[in-house]
């Protein structure tokens, strides 16, 4: 998928996610809310998703229209509920969704590890070795001992080139330098891009700019 089509899906999905949770439901009550620092209100709530749908009503406006009846008390954990799900979907469409993302990523060590005990990744390692003749292709110097991943792109299909023989000495400073937290650190940042270069992209589209 290129950028364009990327973020066109990434704007639709939001659109369809927005519609979806704003609240053109039908069926609101007067309710009695009780707000945080315990100051009393009367107003009306949706009964599908708990949002508040009037302003403040007055007491005496309360009770008239609700024949001289207290209002049942408005339902916050309706409203706390449907705003959860709302925002968990919103960070699943704007790549935000931690939780997954480290799930994934945990899953992805599992298979790796599993992988370098295959016999297809000790074939290629073998091959990589044999094509440095056994030096580290890092300094030159000491004999290569490890078979580093440049990228795991091809993970499971790599290219040859995509693996290097490195001795322990380089392979460590390689690690230290891409140490998992680094590259963990630069998934967050890449994330955090793509969530600003959606709201850029939005932004272009109001002005109905046609340069995208
Ligand atoms: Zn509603
Ligand atoms: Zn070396
Ligand atoms: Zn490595």
């Amino acid at each position: 998928m290129n950028k364009k089509d990327f973020f066109e899906k990434m704007e639709q999905d939001y659109e369809l996610h927005k519609k979806k949770y704003a609240c053109a439901h039908p069926k609101v009550e007067l309710r009695k809310r009780t707000k945080k620092n315990k100051a009393i209100s009367y107003v009306m709530q949706c009964l599908v998703c708990g949002k508040a749908t009037s302003r403040d009503i007055t007491k005496e406006t309360a009770f008239l229209n609700n024949n001289n009846i207290e209002p049942e008390p408005f339902d916050e954990n309706l409203k706390a509920n449907w705003e959860n799900s709302r925002n968990k979907e919103a960070n699943l469409i704007l790549g935000k969704d931690k939780q997954e993302r480290e799930a994934r990523r945990a899953k992805f060590w599992q298979w790796y590890d599993n992988y370098l005990n295959t016999q297809e990744w000790q074939k290629k390692r073998k091959l990589v070795l044999e094509r440095a003749n056994h030096t580290c292709e890092g300094c030159g110097i000491n004999s290569a001992e490890k078979v580093h991943h440049l990228t795991y792109r091809h993970k499971g299909h790599e290219f040859l080139f995509e693996l290097i023989a490195v001795c322990n000495e380089c392979h460590d400073r390689i690690h230290e330098e891409h140490s998992k937290k680094e590259i963990e650190e630069l998934e967050d940042l890449i994330e955090e891009e793509i969530h600003w270069l959606f709201k850029v992209m939005q932004f272009i589209k109001k002005l109905n700019c046609c340069c995208i």
